[in-house]
């Protein structure tokens, strides 16, 4: 190890500076959405099985809400505008615009050159938690999806049911789609109830049991159409380990709900980035 120069205390001490201040952003207009929430109907409903994963439609301007009807489970989800699948979610520029874990009020990204908001989240009963001792906090855009890749990588098993896995068998039914491409579409999700954060000592990812309980729900309103596609991890809450059979897994849902008539009136589905797209190039 280097010898630390003279000044290193000095140079340590310097005052971090917000990478993108996000005061910028315009707000989304939560009172208009809670006005439009109130009068709304529900429109779809789907369960999914412990290990597995399922796809779903929401309309510009309706709601979804994920829900755990059983018990503590984490969700991994993929979102993607319905009609272009080349526009999907962006974990990492999420997390650069509103920090590692996602709160009522925050958006979900799409990823260049779109970069709309997707989602916004409109109620999260978990909101309760914050940061614990650990600095744990809930509803993680840090972690990728548990893979078998990755899996393969530190034990040298095959696993099935990964998050990844799930995803691409749930996208090749839905859009019946050969594996390989179903599997190119997943990417960085939004890991849903997970309480994850990063060790201060070795900086490494943890997790440790979702502080879920039956009943406990986020709920997003859809800025766009989309397709999501969402896989119960089998982890389950993600206290102990993932990525294998061992751990006692719950059912995630998901239900939809459209407003009603008239209730959006002056909300406009927000417009692709308005970038020119010329990177000065001649
Ligand atoms: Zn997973």
């Amino acid at each position: 190890m280097p010898k630390p120069p003279k000044d290193a205390e000095a140079r340590r001490a310097i005052a971090p500076v917000i990478c993108y201040p996000n005061e910028g952003l315009r707000s989304p207009p939560m009172a208009q959405y809670r006005a439009a929430r109130e009068g709304a109907t529900e429109t779809g409903r789907i369960l999914i099985a412990p290990r597995t994963a399922r796809c779903f439609y929401v309309t510009a301007g309706s709601f979804f809400r994920i829900s755990c009807p059983d018990g503590p489970q984490v969700g991994d989800l993929n979102l993607f505008e319905a009609r272009n699948l080349d526009e999907r979610f962006y974990s990492g520029k999420t997390r650069a615009l509103h920090g590692s874990h996602i709160r009522t009020g925050d958006r979900l990204w799409s990823c260049l050159p779109y970069l709309r908001p997707m989602a916004t989240v409109m109620e999260d009963t978990l909101d309760w938690y914050g940061v614990d001792e650990h600095g744990g906090r809930v509803h993680d855009v840090i972690g990728t999806r548990c893979d078998p890749y990755t899996h393969h990588l530190l034990s040298g098993q095959d696993y099935h049911h990964t998050c990844h896995s799930n995803l691409t068998r749930a996208l090749a039914d839905e859009l019946q789609k050969p594996l390989h491409e179903a599997e190119a579409l997943v990417h960085d999700v939004l890991n849903v109830f997970m309480c994850t954060g990063f060790t201060r000592d070795t900086g490494q990812y943890f997790m440790k049991a979702s502080p879920a309980r039956k009943g406990d729900y986020i709920e997003f309103f859809a800025e766009i159409d989309l397709l999501g596609a969402l896989s119960a991890c089998p982890g389950g809450d993600c206290g102990a380990e993932h990525s294998s059979d061992s751990a006692q897994c719950h059912p995630l849902e998901v239900t939809i709900h459209a407003p009603p008539a008239g209730s959006l009136d002056g909300w406009y589905s927000p417009s692709n980035n308005r970038y020119s797209r010329r990177h000065a190039h001649n």
